[in-house]
């Protein structure tokens, strides 16, 4: 980098809205991928996180190619919006350089929107908002990825009109929760109001100008934020069960290189665990880093990006949590310390903001003495299940849990409590496949297993199951 311009990291950016605003959907548009249509009931169930490269978002924008872009990419991290995702949406946003709130146009702000806005203001997040879903506007004539300002000239009368009440609307709900908002393309102040971007996730009106903004305006107003810096940052967003790879966790990178080889410490709930990098995974370009497919093998990995580390003792890390390089001649006996000294944070802080579990209440719940059996792929999907077995309309407690495939030890623990009591003889198992001897045994002992492929859905057929007991 020639003079004295700083180099430049990608900005985080992470997407957030209510339930069906179309954030999956938005990123599949600019990724041209299509993850919405694959989701099991087009519910997002885990944090992904995709990088785009500078290369292909300049193709996005027309770009003209003399046009510099000062990042090498943007990092989008897409986060699930029903209710008991809540801590999986905090975490997120803890290392967000920007978010980008998604709000239906003909809806206006909704729940979720106003709670995404709570969090945005209590970690300090800038953000933009995508008023998405313009094409629904009635009479919309659909102009396929154009700039907005160009896709509402061609508008008739009507969808204009239509267009700046509903707009008007929004600019008034954010006002009612302390906001100034503007449409960009008339924001003369855009480090004071929040640029709204209208879009549509659909053909692609908007998308262009969303993207502009954020690898062109937002790099200007916060360059010393993005300036690159050797330090290693990085945070635990998953940890999974893989059946290849074993137990891997999914960080984001935020500052720094890691490397094949590189001795990192874990934080998990029995303390420290330090272990060496195998692997370094990355999906391909403009894929999710969640997508079950091939993936890339690196040698070392430079920040801001998405990574799948694999290596030994993974399986008790806790999500949120940071993963810390010891570099030749650091002292490790000091590393471990600050590890433990953020394992004793996550276990005793309860963010006030935050509605779901804590680590603290998943290990209290494990020592429920009655309660059912909790099976998933990933540390986040486990709390968010718990979440919402606690949630108030249900409120059945946990016995115990595990990741990965359901096993006949599983079977066995699960068992305890054909004794104790029967209505809690189940185990619940999400995303995780359970083995031959393990439904074997199940259906000897009388324990039942519920698989289903939503959170929701799991819960419910439980409850039906209960009932059905009852009666
Ligand atoms: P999320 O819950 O916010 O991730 O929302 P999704 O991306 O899953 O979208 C919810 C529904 O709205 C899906 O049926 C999408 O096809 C639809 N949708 C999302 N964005 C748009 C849009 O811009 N226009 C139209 N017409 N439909 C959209
Ligand atoms: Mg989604």
């Amino acid at each position: 980098v020639a003079g004295d311009e700083k180099e430049l990291r990608a900005p985080i950016c992470c997407i957030l809205g209510h339930v069906d605003a179309g954030k999956t959907k938005l990123l599949d548009c600019i990724r041209g991928t299509n993850v919405q249509g694959r989701e099991a009931g087009g519910i997002t169930q885990q944090i992904g996180a995709t990088y785009l490269p500078a290369e292909n978002i300049r193709d996005r924008t027309s770009l003209k190619a003399e046009t510099a872009i000062k990042v090498p990419g943007l990092l989008v991290i897409d986060t699930p919006g029903h209710e008991s995702f809540s801590k999986m949406r905090s975490r997120g946003l803890s290392m967000c350089d920007i978010a980008v709130v998604v709000v239906d146009i003909t809806k206006g702000l909704e729940k979720q929107t106003v709670e995404s806005l709570h969090l945005l203001r209590c970690h300090n997040v800038s953000f933009i908002v995508a008023l998405n879903k313009v094409d629904r506007l009635y009479g919309w004539k659909e102009c396929t990825n154009a700039p907005i300002v160009e896709a509402l000239k061609k508008q008739s009368d009507d969808v204009k009109s239509e267009y700046k009440w509903r707009l008007t609307k929004v600019v008034t709900e954010f006002k009612e929760n302390g906001f100034n908002t503007a449409p960009y393309y008339e924001n003369n102040k855009k480090k004071k109001v929040v640029n709204i971007v209208p879009t549509s996730a659909e053909s692609g009106e908007g998308v262009p100008d969303l993207l502009l903004l954020l690898v062109r305006w937002l790099p200007d107003i916060i360059t010393d934020k993005l300036a690159y810096d050797d330090t290693i940052e990085c945070t635990v967003l998953e940890v999974n069960e893989h059946k290849d790879l074993g137990t891997t966790v999914d960080v984001v990178l935020i500052n720094g290189v890691l490397r094949q080889g590189d001795q990192v410490i874990v934080c998990t709930k029995q303390g420290p665990v330090t272990t060496i990098i195998r692997d370094l995974l990355t999906p391909h370009p403009m894929k999710e880093l969640k997508a079950k497919g091939a993936y890339k093998h690196h040698k070392e990995v430079r920040a801001a990006q998405g990574v799948k580390i694999v290596a030994r003792g993974l399986q008790y890390a806790m999500a949120g949590t940071s993963l810390i390089v010891v570099k030749p001649g650091d002292d490790l006996r000091q590393a471990e310390a600050a590890a433990m000294q953020e394992i004793d944070m996550a276990i005793s802080t309860t963010d006030e903001n935050e509605k779901g579990t804590t680590t603290q209440e998943v290990s209290s719940i494990m020592t429920c003495k009655e309660g059912i059996y909790v099976q998933a792929s990933s540390v986040g999907t486990l709390e968010a299940i718990i979440a919402h077995l606690k949630s108030s309309s249900v409120d059945i407690p946990v016995y115990d849990w595990n990741l990965g495939p359901v096993y006949k030890q599983d079977v066995m623990k699960a068992s305890a409590m054909l004794k104790r009591k029967e209505e809690y003889a189940v185990i619940l198992a999400f995303d995780v496949k359970v083995m031959p001897e393990a439904s074997a045994l199940a259906a000897e002992s009388g324990l039942k297993i519920i698989t289903a492929d939503t959170v929701y859905r799991l819960v419910n057929i439980y409850t039906e199951h209960i009932k059905g007991l009852k009666e």
